[in-house]
């Protein structure tokens, strides 16, 4: 089944080197998306956006950011807008990654008004949730992603009943640990994300991802959890080896 491919890169390449990979293996990657009718789409640091969008026309891959304003424009220092994103050529953006919430303080209420900019500029928001290791040692994962998740579902069922949502399932402990959960685990959180869109009254069935810590070693593994419909790769996407031979082991 074709899936939803993600590469986060973070802040893992500099300019030079998240350019120059563009360069090198944008090519090869568009024959394999085409082979195996997967969706690839990259997301670099926002410095390098631009030029990698100017540089890969045709557009090859489609491109992402790792985080958009919460705000449409005005007084917001070192932020950057979703207009300006869909500007330079991104077709989707990261949503509430756990590094931004951990790292800069994003809220709940922060993903819902990202969101919200990214929906009303045209691009496709990619709703990040995970629970950190004391909440799953507690027992209480779903408990969590119920309250990360409700106010998205009900944006998405209010105001934008015909756009396909998009949700990564990205548990904190399993984010660049090389930890990654239990099917039995995963299966659990799909089946409460899917029960909960449709008692919500979403038309459109989400499109499910997971991310944590996913390399060549283990997506065999997780490819076995029938809800997944694709996957969120951090650190092994920079490596342009690794990145392909998990593309082409998914399916
Ligand atoms: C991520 O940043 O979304 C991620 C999944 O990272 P990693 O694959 O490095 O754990």
């Amino acid at each position: 089944m074709p899936a939803l491919i993600i590469g986060n890169w973070k802040m893992y390449l500099n300019y030079t080197e998240s350019v120059a990979w563009f360069a090198k293996h944008s090519n090869e990657l568009q024959i394999l998306q085409q082979q195996r009718g997967h969706t690839l789409i990259i997301c670099p640091s926002y410095d390098s956006l631009s030029s990698i969008a100017s540089t890969i026309q045709p557009r090859k891959l489609a491109l992402g950011a790792q985080d958009c304003s919460a705000y449409a424009n005005g007084p917001y220092t070192s932020q950057v807008s979703a207009q300006s994103l869909k500007e330079i050529g991104c077709s989707y953006v990261l949503i509430g990654h756990s590094e931004t919430r951990k790292n800069l303080k994003g809220t709940i209420e922060a993903s819902l008004l990202k969101t919200k900019q990214a929906l009303a500029h045209d691009l496709t928001p990619i709703i990040c949730i995970g629970e950190s290791q004391d909440k799953y040692k507690a027992g209480t994962t779903l408990k969590f992603i119920e309250e990360q998740i409700r106010p998205i579902l009900e944006l998405y069922k209010i105001n934008h009943p015909e756009k396909q949502l998009v949700i990564a399932y990205e548990p904190m402990w399993s984010i660049g640990t090389g930890v990654i959960p239990s099917n039995e685990h995963l299966e659990t959180v799909y089946s409460y994300l899917i029960k909960r869109a449709s008692k919500i009254g979403i038309q459109r069935a989400p499109l499910l991802l997971y991310g944590g810590s996913v390399d060549e070693a283990n997506i065999s593994t997780l490819k076995k959890v029938p809800q997944i419909n694709g996957y969120l790769i951090g650190k092994a996407s920079t490596d342009f080896q690794k990145f392909k031979k998990i593309v082409e082991l998914i399916y």
